[in-house]
């Protein structure tokens, strides 16, 4: 069989571009799903609850993806929890984050699945929650938020948050095979349905029909220097990158070629406050994005804030690579951190690390960080007022009760860079988690969820939007692909 794309004129007169389909299967599976992140998770867990056999095919060695490696921001506007209102943080439904989404978007996102998401989102959360999720007691109102929503997973992130759902999956029968890449989508013809995949492991081929239905779940193509650059030429390899390796775009690519109409692939987003050296999105990463709405502020390398710390994260991270000069600062007090519900172990560990520059006074930290004393004292002079008159004339960031003046010690600073984070385009799916083709109609027995897809997060994502997305649309997903008849 040849291995590369064809013309052929198979399949009841049209002609497709595609590979000859295989004339045996080696397995026949009910369900099969591209990928162990939180979609190809929540996807799995439904399809076998709802009694399918269900194999989640993953190309790396650990499984996870991204999902592993997440802070763990969830927003929802509500759970179990009800964290809003025990911590008395203000009022929130799901229209005010289906407004606020749209907004962050640009209003590119497709406003029907968005509603989808946020409607979904709070039960999404409660599935996490009753199956072991473990979230801090706080709610972080991270950057285009209007509302504190940030549901944040506690120590451990992403892993508290993957564990439950592959836990839950596995328990209704669902398996996962890694090292297992898929190579290919099979589909009949223009009109038909998608027969199957092929796979490499071992040095093996497979061809894989399925007997319900194909979920792709193969996350965001961040890594993939060459397609991220044949979208928006700009973000080349100088840029770090917060994503796992395997986070390229072949699953797109084999989508396409089966007719997958995809969009808004030129949108790619910065992560405005990863480590500066390497890029990672570690723990400590993730507090100078969860807490401008409890008073972190940044400052440049002059000991000057340049930017309104609750904006969108383009905006933020526009602002740094503008600065030029690398890196930036969030700056916090010990008060903030306990409003963040980060232990006094985890600063230690920040500390020890090297990630967390801590000093009693904000002239010790600037001689710390190497930035003038008297500017960083104005600023953070001037920002403490801005709290008390809820009013911020240099930047015109919304000030609240919430935010905490920084007044007294310990003081502490957390270096940060823009790289590279997510992907806001992806393939086009409705309602349904269909894959819908270049005419508008959906590929029969195809379905995919979570960064794979696009239309959601529209021009730019708001943090703490991509897991419901994923869970939400996993599960719808899921639950469609195991209603399909053999
Ligand atoms: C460091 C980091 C922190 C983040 N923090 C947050 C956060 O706090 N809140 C939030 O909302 N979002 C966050 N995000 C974004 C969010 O985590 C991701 O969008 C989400 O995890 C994507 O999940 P997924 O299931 O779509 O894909 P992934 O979790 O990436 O899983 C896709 C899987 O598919 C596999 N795969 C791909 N191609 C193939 C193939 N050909 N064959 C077989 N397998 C294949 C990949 O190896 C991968 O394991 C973060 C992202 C990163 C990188």
């Amino acid at each position: 069989m040849s291995c590369s794309p064809e013309y052929t004129d198979e399949g009841e007169g049209y002609i497709t571009m595609t590979r000859k389909l295989p004339t045996t299967w080696d397995e026949k599976i009910d369900v099969v799903i591209v990928g162990s992140g939180f979609a190809g998770l929540a996807a799995a867990a439904e399809a076998a609850g709802a009694g399918a056999e269900v194999v989640i095919l993953e190309k790396m060695r650990r499984y996870g993806g991204n999902s592993l490696i997440a802070g763990g921001g969830y927003c929802a506007w509500d759970s179990k929890l009800h964290l809003r209102q025990k911590l008395s943080l203000g009022e929130d439904s799901w229209e005010r984050h289906k407004a606020d989404t749209l907004k962050g978007g640009d209003y590119f996102n497709i406003p029907e699945l968005v509603e989808v998401m946020v409607k979904g989102a709070r039960d999404g959360l409660d599935l996490l929650i009753d199956n072991g999720a473990v979230f801090r007691e706080t709610l972080p109102r991270p950057g285009g938020h209007s509302a504190h929503r940030s549901h944040q997973a506690d120590v451990g992130a992403g892993r508290r948050l993957s564990e439950p759902l592959k836990t839950l999956a596995q328990s209704r029968g669902a398996t996962i095979r890694l090292n297992t890449r898929v190579t290919w989508i099979w589909r009949k013809d223009a009109d038909g349905p998608v027969m199957g995949v092929e796979t490499a492991a071992g040095g093996k081929t497979t061809q894989i029909m399925v007997r319900r239905a194909l979920v792709l779940a193969s996350g965001g193509f961040a890594r993939d220097v060459e397609m991220r650059m044949a979208f928006n030429p700009a973000l080349g390899p100088e840029y770090n990158c917060t994503n796992h390796p395997g986070a390229t775009g072949e699953m797109i690519r084999y989508a396409q070629s089966v007719g997958a109409d995809a969009l808004h692939l030129e949108f790619i987003q910065l992560f405005p406050c990863a480590e500066p050296e390497k890029g990672a999105l570690d723990s400590f990463a993730v507090h100078p994005y969860s807490g401008p709405g409890f008073g972190i502020f940044y400052v440049n390398r002059h000991g000057k804030r340049f930017v309104n710390e609750m904006d969108r994260r383009d905006a933020v991270s526009n602002a740094q690579i503008a600065s030029g000069e690398k890196p930036t600062y969030a700056i916090l007090s010990r008060r903030i951190f306990d409003k963040l519900a980060v232990s006094a172990e985890e600063i230690e560990k920040g500390i020890a690390r090297g990630r967390l520059i801590e000093a009693d006074t904000i002239g010790g930290l600037a001689e710390k960080l190497g930035i003038p004393a008297g500017s960083l004292q104005e600023s953070v002079h001037s920002h403490n007022s801005s709290i008390k008159e809820r009013k911020d004339p240099d930047f015109g960031k919304p000030m609240t009760e919430n935010m905490v003046p920084l007044e007294e010690g310990p003081f502490y600073a957390i270096a940060q860079w823009p790289a590279i984070h997510y992907c806001m385009g992806g393939l086009r799916i409705d309602a349904k988690a269909r894959v819908i083709d270049i005419w508008g109609k959906p590929i029969p027995r195809l379905y995919a969820a979570g960064e794979v897809c696009g239309g959601v997060q529209g021009a730019n994502r708001l943090g703490g939007n991509a897991i419901p997305e994923c869970i939400v649309f996993g599960r719808i997903a899921g639950i469609n692909a195991a209603g399909e008849s053999e």
